[in-house]
Parts: structure tokens; sequence; C-alpha cells
């Protein structure tokens, strides 16, 4: 019910952190995984650890949030595998500032980088699993798109709208056997929330003291749900939006 073997998954953003975790995860289940993002030296690196475990990966150079760029990255995948089964909407960013400081290219910097690329890669992977009888498609999005807080005004946004979205798109191509939900991951140790814990005072042990689980979540905590979003184990399951937060958000 769990197996990829055969299946080909583009994550963007899976060349660290959170995409790394849930790439792993699609390849120990046995999917062929490509890594898209900006860094190719990292990209190179997270490929070299992914095949060394016999693993089965690829590397693309992409920026998200240039439509053109998304198309040639589709094209170049298609070109090297020839199919594409699932699409990992992960690539994202933050600027912490509130909203009366940020300005309008900060603001569209966060979209673009969060919503605009997940809306592209959305649109351009429909056309690919529509034409091969179907797909799945996961949708990442934050703690920040159930809670507001003072200093993410664009991420929060951003993470409200991947919610919106995928529901949406979820609506819209069920009868084309695509299944699109969503995934909120709690506080999860990466580059991008070791940042925050150096600007944010106390984040540290506030997230420890509010999380049920009584820790931080690592990467490797996403595999599962990826590889469960994935598989057709949830077939019958579309436009939800589904926490990994040790209980962040129900506490
Ligand atoms: P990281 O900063 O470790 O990873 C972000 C990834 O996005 C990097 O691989 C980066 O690669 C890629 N990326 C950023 N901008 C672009 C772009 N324009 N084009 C292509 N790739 C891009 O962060 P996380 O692993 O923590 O975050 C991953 C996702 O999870 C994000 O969407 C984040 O909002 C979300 N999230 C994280 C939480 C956490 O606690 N860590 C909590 C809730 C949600 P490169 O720089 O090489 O392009």
């Amino acid at each position: 019910m769990f197996e990829l073997t055969g299946k080909v998954a583009l994550i963007t953003g899976g060349n660290g952190g959170i995409g790394l975790g849930m790439a792993r995860g699609l390849a120990r289940a046995g999917a062929t995984v490509v890594l898209a993002a900006r860094d190719t030296a990292k990209s190179a690196l997270a490929v070299q650890g992914l095949t060394a475990d016999g693993l089965k990966a690829d590397a693309i150079e992409t920026d998200v949030t240039d439509e053109g760029r998304v198309a040639l990255l589709f094209q170049e995948l298609m070109a090297r595998h020839g199919r594409l089964d699932i699409v990992v909407n992960n690539a994202g960013t933050n600027i912490r500032k509130p909203a009366h400081d940020l300005s309008l290219d900060e603001w569209r910097n966060v979209m673009d980088t969060n919503l605009t690329s997940t809306f592209l890669c959305c649109r351009a992977g429909r056309a690919l699993m529509r034409e091969a009888g179907g797909g799945k498609m996961i949708n990442i999005g934050s703690m920040l798109s159930i809670f507001g807080a003072p200093y993410a005004p664009a991420y929060g946004a951003s993470k409200g709208g991947v919610v919106q979205l995928t529901r949406s798109l979820a609506t819209a191509w069920a009868a084309d056997h695509i299944q699109v939900n969503a995934v909120l991951p709690g506080w999860i140790d990466t580059d991008l929330t070791r940042n925050a814990r150096g600007q944010v005072p106390g984040l540290h042990d506030r997230v420890l003291a509010r999380t049920p689980a009584g820790r931080w979540g690592v990467p490797a905590d996403l595999a599962g749900i990826a590889v469960f979003l994935a598989s057709s184990a949830s077939d019958f399951i579309t436009g939800t939006a589904i926490p990994v937060d040790g209980g962040y958000s129900i506490a």
C-alpha cells in the first residue's frame, strides 16, 4: 500500500531541511526523487548522501518563483525520468518583520516563494499527471496556516493561502485522480528555524513548553506523512491539511 517503486517524485527545496527529510522517506519507499532548488552545491551534496545509501536521487537547479524556470524544470524532469507521479511543494522562506516594517518587495518575495510557486508547480504537474491518469501533490503549509504571529504577515498569508489553494485544486482535479493535500509542520529543527531561534529571544524554550511531545521535530518526522500522501494508501483523501506537530496545534 505504501510502495513507491517506479514512481518519480519532485520535491522543491528538497536539498535540505524538511524537503530532504521527505525526499529520503519517499526514496526509501522506492521512488526516484528529484530535488529542485537554487543552490547546486547543496543539491549535489544531498543527492550524494541519498545515493550513498542506495537510494535513487537526482537534482535540477531551479528558482520556483520564476514561471519560465518552473516550465523548464518540468521539461527537464520529463526528459531525464519520463514520468512524474508526485509533486511536493516545499520550497519556502520567511522574512521576520511586522507588517508596518515590511516592504512590498519583501512581501512579494515571501508570497512568490511560498504560495505562487505552489500554484506554478501544481499547474505544471497537473498537465502531466492528468495525461498519465493521476498523481499526488503535497503542499507544505505551517502552524502559521492556522495561527497569527506579529512578525510573519507575509509568511502567514502565504501559508494560509497554501491551504486554501490546496482545497481549490483538490476539488478541481479529483475527477482526474489527482489528490492534493497540505501538511502543516510544527516546529522542526532546520536552517529556517535555526535563524528564527537566533532572532527571536526565548523561542526555543517557548516551543518546548508548548509542544505536548516535549521536543522540537526533526526533518525525518515528515517522512511518514510524505509517503502516506504519495502512496495509494491515501487515494480517497484529498484537500486536507494535516498537522505534523507533536500536538502543538491542539494544546
Ligand atoms: P530550509 O530553509 O531548510 O529549506 C528551504 C528550502 O527551500 C531550501 O532547500 C531552499 O533551497 C529552498 N528554496 C527557497 N527559495 C527557493 C526558490 N526561490 N527556488 C527554489 N528553492 C527555494 O527550511 P525548512 O526545511 O524549515 O522549510 C521547508 C518548508 O517547510 C518551507 O515551506 C517552510 O515554510 C515549511 N515549514 C517549516 C517549519 C519549520 O519549523 N522548519 C515549520 C512549518 C513550515 P535553495 O536555497 O538551494 O534554493
